[in-house]
């Protein structure tokens, strides 16, 4: 008898044919070692016509409840299909506002930016997305006997934040590694309310991440980084959404802050499969953004991508990219490749002020997100992006979670850094003369 073909499986980005079911515990090709990433069935994602995907997403996009109130699981068929919907753990993510931000925009030049908030999500990040899948995928994995004892991660911040929210949902034992003394006091927060264990390590990223690898090598332990590609299934919903949002438009450029690498390969994917499938039928241009201090796919870009040294990162206020061997980075390289990307960098100055000027435009967003933006200003300053070019920044996390950077911002206390947005509260005696004197002074003149 044929066996019916799966709807989706593992496979290596080394082009080995060997195939994996999504619910067997592996991370990497045992032949060449490299990452696996998620193949889906062409002959089921054509049964439908481009039109008929686009109208199905479309008129899930306003669901109240159910699966489809998710942006994730609303694209389920081509994200996860295997999930059966009694193990989906589902926090409300995606379906993020792309907002204009005209002002931004205009001082530097261009006419037509947009910013996608991903950060407005559960956790405030867009880690949300990926871990809605690869938690529910766990979960039903578990529930049908496989010998999992918890989920664990190294996180900059966002991803221990992300699983913890996710397993303590479903129920799920969570360990988190964390560099100690580097990230936010938000994101620690999160995965300790959360009842995460949660283990702060005299190391940097990459060193947590070393460790977590060791630890989930048996298989009780499952492995929950962006290695483990059902994440970057969830998270390539954000290039879907973009398009949805622009009418199924394409944008000239996507910008996205890149440290591990696997949320710019799973932008990249996601367009690629909509092109694949005929709803779209072009490409945008990706631009891969890093800080300065952290920039070791710049590096190799410099260099045509012939070869890539990972490196020590050195630290930046875009805690969340401070990563210097990217674990995605042979498929971010792929990826950019074929879309003709670009990688920028941006200073800490460049990032902190990008950042200040874009929340002047009414945003709150996050130094990574400043490094996007900053990397915008360049590539328009060098004519690489045109001024009536349509601009998407991906701006990866709430800005509520990096307060203690935009608090020293507008003190004026970042080390070397001039912070020409800043603004300060006016200490003042309780007296409305003193306050209307102040404010005639401070307010522009005329009325609207
Ligand atoms: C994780 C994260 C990034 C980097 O994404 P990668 O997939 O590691 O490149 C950027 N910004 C924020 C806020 C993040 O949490």
């Amino acid at each position: 008898m044929k066996q019916k073909q799966a709807p989706c499986w593992y496979q290596s980005i080394s082009g080995h044919p060997e195939r994996y079911p999504l619910d067997q515990i592996i991370y990497r090709c045992p032949h060449s070692g490299e990452l696996l990433e998620v193949r889906h069935d062409p002959d089921r994602l054509s049964s439908r016509k481009p039109s008929e995907w686009r109208e199905l997403f479309d008129s899930r996009w306003g669901a109240s409840s159910g699966t489809h109130a998710s942006g994730v699981w609303g694209k389920k068929e081509w994200v996860c299909p295997l999930v059966e919907d009694e193990f989906i753990v589902s926090i409300g993510e995606g379906r993020t506002p792309l907002v204009p931000a005209p002002r931004f925009a205009e001082k530097t030049g261009s006419a037509d930016l947009r910013v996608k908030l991903c950060g407005n999500s559960h956790t405030g990040s867009f880690k949300d997305l990926g871990m809605t899948v690869l938690v529910s995928m766990v979960n039903q994995m578990m529930a049908k006997g496989a010998p999992v004892k918890a989920v664990a991660c190294a996180s900059t911040g966002d991803t221990s934040a992300a699983l913890s929210a996710y397993c303590a949902a479903a129920g799920i034992p969570c360990l988190v590694l964390l560099p100690k003394g580097k990230i936010s006091t938000a994101q620690l927060i999160q995965p300790i309310a959360n009842g995460a264990i949660t283990f702060a390590l005299d190391t940097d990223f990459d060193g947590c991440m070393k460790i977590v690898q060791q630890l989930t090598e048996a298989g009780e332990i499952y492995l929950a980084n962006s290695m483990n590609s059902l994440r970057v299934e969830g998270q390539k919903t954000v290039a879907i959404e973009i398009v949805q949002q622009l009418g199924w438009q394409v944008p000239d450029w996507i910008i996205v802050p890149g440290g591990n690498l696997g949320n710019i390969s799973a932008i990249g994917k996601g367009l690629l499969e909509m092109r694949a499938m005929g709803v779209i039928d072009r490409l945008p241009r990706l631009v891969c953004a890093q800080a300065e201090k952290a920039n070791p796919l710049y590096r190799s870009y410099l260099n045509n991508f012939q070869d890539f040294e990972p490196r020590v990162a050195g630290k930046t206020m875009a805690s969340a990219i401070q990563i210097g061997a990217p674990v995605s980075v042979r498929k971010a390289i792929t990826v950019l490749r074929e879309f003709d990307g670009i990688v920028e960098q941006a200073s800490e100055e460049e990032l902190a002020n990008a950042a200040a000027e874009a929340d002047r435009d009414g945003l709150f967003v996050c130094p990574q997100t400043g490094v996007a933006l900053a990397a915008f200003s360049r590539l328009l300053a060098k004519q690489e992006i045109k001024p009536g070019d349509s601009v998407v920044v991906i701006s990866t996390a709430h800005g509520l979670k990096f307060v203690d950077f935009k608090v020293k911002y507008h003190d004026g206390a970042l080390a070397g850094i001039k912070s020409t947005f800043r603004n300060q509260p006016i200490e003042l005696p309780a007296d409305v003369d003193m306050v209307r004197k102040n404010l005639d002074d401070l307010l522009p003149p005329g009325v609207r």
